[in-house]
């Protein structure tokens, strides 16, 4: 069996709110389709769901689907698939998965490519030959990368905004759904982001697990002070409180605080993660399947597991692809602690597919679908190609 054809489809879904996810953000300077914040250089967000599909062909007729995460600028990944991936991987046995990972990452590594939108590809296409290979055996992916630790799998469920009672608002309306833990993303300077926390609390009471995602906004000592009051709080993590390299801020941190720093959304390698397991920057690590692949991600799992560290995937701006993939990894994950999900982006993120892709009870039910356990339709995903 070979590998035919791989093509990449930079999609963009209109989702129907002006910023992200019905949160209300801070001011912030409007480009069209993207936006920054006004006040912290932050990332830039896009104003619709976008990411970058990817369809690998065999010459036996065997179709598998990934996804590169590219929550901006989906057109890039597909010029470096088209451009770099393509020529690498035509002609090759889809099963010779890492093998494929090891050529791709190691032709751009002389020159400085070691993570970003490059590896973003190659993950994008660790994933879709994961689902050639469950395809051809029968098998889900779990199944074959490691085998099934769990019959469900755990999310915690995203919220966010600025106004206290209306976060709060939003908990209890989660809560509602059936899910039994939720994340706060709160762009606010750290006074904000702990009143947003109590009235959270206190609306919710005591039995929701809590975490707090804070979007590289804090100082060391802000985000000392802020840990200090959201343990008071009962909250299970802070997380992404420095700016990424932070590496010796993010130590004072896991040693300054008793609750747990997570960190590591923005790692694609187990290479670039080094140093933070070494000097344990972290407490829980948050690599996301869509930018590491299927075979990258249980390798940093695995290196988390050597140092004693629980994973909680990321999944964030990720597509319908990310979230099955990264099911399917956290089933076969030995040291999984809970999975990132977005409630009401499920049902657009679900416009390319001919099924219903979704959780229950805030759980992802673990199946035998073979793959990635998920169709997706290809003139579905035409219908958002980014021209
Ligand atoms: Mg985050």
């Amino acid at each position: 069996m070979k590998i035919k054809e791989i093509t990449a489809f930079p999609i963009r879904i209109p989702h129907g709110h002006d910023v992200e996810e019905g949160k209300e953000r801070p001011p912030v300077i409007d480009f069209g389709d993207y936006f920054v914040d006004e006040q912290a250089f932050t990332s830039i967000y896009s104003k619709h769901h976008e990411t970058t599909v990817i369809k690998i062909e065999t010459d036996t007729g065997v179709v598998g689907w990934g996804e590169a995460q590219s929550p901006v600028s989906p057109r890039t990944t597909q010029v470096i698939v088209e451009d770099l991936v393509r020529p690498l991987i035509l002609g090759r046995d889809p099963f010779d998965i890492e093998a494929i990972w090891t050529r791709n990452y190691g032709a751009m590594r002389e020159r400085g490519h070691p993570t970003g939108f490059y590896v973003d590809a190659i993950a994008g296409t660790d994933i879709a030959l994961w689902d050639i290979v469950g395809k051809v055996a029968g098998k889900p992916v779990h199944k074959l990368a490691g085998g099934r630790y769990r019959d469900k799998v755990l999310l915690y469920a995203g919220i966010g905004g600025t106004d206290p009672e209306k976060v709060a608002d939003m908990a209890e309306e989660h809560v509602g759904y059936g899910y039994k833990a939720l994340k706060l993303h709160l762009l606010l300077d750290a006074e904000g982001v702990a009143e947003i926390a109590r009235a959270v609390r206190k609306r919710i009471g005591p039995s929701i697990m809590l975490m707090c995602d804070v979007h590289m906004r804090q100082s060391v000592t802000s985000a000392i002070k802020l840990g200090r009051d959201l343990e008071k709080l009962e909250f299970t993590w802070l997380e992404s409180p420095l700016v990424p390299d932070d590496i010796p801020g993010a130590v004072a941190l896991c040693e300054a605080l008793d609750m747990a720093v997570a960190i590591g959304e923005w790692s694609r390698t187990r290479y670039e993660m080094r140093e933070a397991f070494e000097r344990r920057a972290y407490d829980v690590v948050m690599h996301d399947i869509a930018r590491t692949g299927i075979t990258e991600g249980h390798r940093i799992g695995t290196i988390a597991d050597t140092y004693n560290i629980p994973v909680a995937p990321h999944v964030g701006g990720g597509g319908i692809l990310s979230v099955a993939a990264t099911v399917e990894y956290s089933a076969s994950c030995s040291n999984f602690m809970i999975m990132e999900h977005s409630h009401h982006a499920n049902d657009f993120k679900n416009a390319i597919t001919s099924i219903n892709y979704g959780p229950t009870n805030g759980y992802f039910e673990v199946t035998d679908k073979p793959g990635l356990g998920i169709e997706i339709d290809q003139s579905l995903v035409e219908k958002y190609l980014v021209s």
